[in-house]
């Protein structure tokens, strides 16, 4: 593999300028992070020093192409990875905030159903770089409006890659300088994950997709739950409150017969309150390889009615892009069957 130019640590970055003073490596590395600049644009260092960057540390990200929707304020980037794969982000500015949905591996091993990602399988884990490089990229987009938070909602499963993501995490927080709270991990269920997130430091956000809270619907939409069952995770996620005392929140995508009628909301309010947990409704966005239809949107209003009947605090979360499938593995997927057409899925 490559080593590309978010992968090293500082250490490792002053390693490689060896023979170069510690605050010229402090530059370099304040440049690239807190500047979000490109190596030539590193003006305070000598132009020997750029070069040697730009030769030694090649991004990790090549554009494929880039969607916009919402009024500009949805914008998908496709990227190619340096062995061919390819993996997306999704920036989305709101009045209060932008946000960067990252993806955390190419494809995803995990095989949710509905999902386009699961659907078409894994391919392998992101490197720190190739994470770090997301959001540094979606900050050079941004502009003058600062990224604010990073939701790890894009591709794949961020507690299966626990190795990189979790050093991605922490520069992202300590060199980027975004903060604990708004960065979201957003997990499947991963057991083994949470209870490695529940021994760092950071506080970090977590997110669980549920989507069900009844073993058998969730095994068959989310087939992880027949390794990890609702009260594996239901443990991991009391240890996790008890050590972080962090709110949680509940992702559940809206499938019509599946997991929204007055059973699956009681199911979900029973597993939710002893978390006081927030829920997140999302209307499912349709995938090629999933015909179950999205719940409509007055069964989403009350389904979230009933919940907050029964003490359940619920919002109704609008699918960003839908018209430019901004929803995870989406675009990527249509994309590759424009280049199977072509048979040149990768570089390689
Ligand atoms: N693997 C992690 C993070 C990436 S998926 C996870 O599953 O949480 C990010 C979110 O998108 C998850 O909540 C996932 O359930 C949701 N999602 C996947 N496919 C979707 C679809 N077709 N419609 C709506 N949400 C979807
Ligand atoms: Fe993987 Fe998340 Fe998609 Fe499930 S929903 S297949 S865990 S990316």
């Amino acid at each position: 593999m490559v080593t590309t130019r978010y992968d090293l640590s500082r250490s490792e970055l002053a390693e490689l300028l060896e023979g170069e003073p510690n605050y010229r490596v402090d530059q370099v590395w304040d440049g690239l992070h807190a500047q979000h600049r490109e190596p030539a644009e590193l003006t305070n260092v000598p132009k020997v020093l750029r070069n040697t960057i730009e030769e030694l540390l090649p991004p990790a990200l090549t554009p494929v192409r880039e969607v916009k929707a919402d009024n500009d304020k949805t914008i998908k980037q496709l990227w190619q990875l340096t062995d061919g794969y390819l993996v997306e982000s999704v920036l989305m500015h709101y009045r209060d905030r932008s946000t960067v949905c990252v993806s955390s591996q190419a494809g995803c091993a995990m095989g949710c159903t509905f999902c386009a990602t699961g659907q078409v399988g894994f391919d392998r884990h992101l490197t720190i770089g190739e994470i770090v490089e997301q959001v540094v990229r979606a900050a050079q987009r941004s502009g003058e409006r600062r990224v604010s938070n990073v939701v790890f909602m894009g591709m794949g499963e961020p507690l299966a890659n626990f190795d990189q993501v979790w050093p991605a995490v922490e520069r992202i927080h300590d060199d980027l300088g975004i903060g604990a709270r708004k960065i979201t991990l957003s997990t499947v269920g991963v057991v083994p994950g949470i209870e490695r997130l529940t021994q760092q430091a950071l506080p970090v956000s977590l997110a669980v997709s549920l989507h069900s809270a009844n073993d058998k619907t969730r095994n068959r939409i989310a087939p992880i739950n027949r390794t990890y069952p609702l009260r594996k995770l239901a443990e991991a996620l009391h240890s996790y409150r008890r050590a972080k005392n962090r709110r949680l929140s509940f992702e559940w995508a809206m499938m019509a017969g599946v997991n929204d009628n007055e059973n699956a909301a009681r199911e979900l309010a029973a597993f939710a309150r002893p978390f006081n947990a927030h829920v997140n409704l999302i209307p499912l966005n349709p995938t090629p390889g999933y015909s179950t239809p999205a719940t409509d949107p007055e069964s989403i209003i009350w389904f979230q009615d009933l919940l907050d009947s029964l003490g359940v605090n619920a919002t109704i979360r609008t699918n960003r892009g839908t018209d430019i499938d901004a929803a995870c593995g989406q675009l990527r997927a249509e994309q590759q069957v424009m280049l199977r057409g072509k048979s040149q899925r990768r570089k390689t």
